[in-house]
């Protein structure tokens, strides 16, 4: 899906060690905040350029960050994939995060993803007994 209006990508040279602090700090500010292993914090946010310093100044430690950058983006794509990109999904019947081994599951007009095929049974069970 085509994520629409402004975005900005933020890219944050962090002191070392502080890295989860500032992702932490950034997460009501930035919408999808990545921390990488070498102890840089990039995100991006839905809002413009000039809507997202103020907010970012105040959050951020000054202390803690070494340098940053906040660049237009004119368009972005997000399109989770099941077993590639599928972090953040969550199994509907249990809750565990559903992986390579996950299944996408139609009942009726909505669409469900479940971990496992034990999963699959429980939500057509409790899918029949509702309707
Ligand atoms: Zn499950």
């Amino acid at each position: 899906m085509l994520v629409e209006g402004t975005t900005v990508l933020i890219e944050l040279e962090v002191a070392p060690g502080e890295a989860e602090a500032v992702a932490e700090d950034l997460v009501p500010v930035i919408e999808h905040v990545v921390e990488t292993v070498d102890g840089a914090v990039q995100g991006l946010a839905h809002r413009g350029e000039e809507e997202i310093r103020e907010p970012l100044a105040e959050e951020i430690d000054a202390e803690s960050i070494r340098e940053y950058s906040v660049r237009l983006v004119p368009a972005s794509h997000w399109e989770p994939t099941l077993g590639e990109m599928s972090v953040g999904i969550e199994c509907v019947v249990c809750g565990k995060s559903v992986d390579s081994g996950g299944v996408s599951i139609d009942l009726g007009e909505d669409s469900y993803e479940v971990c496992c095929f034990f999963c699959v049974t429980e939500i057509e069970a409790q899918y029949e007994q509702l309707s």
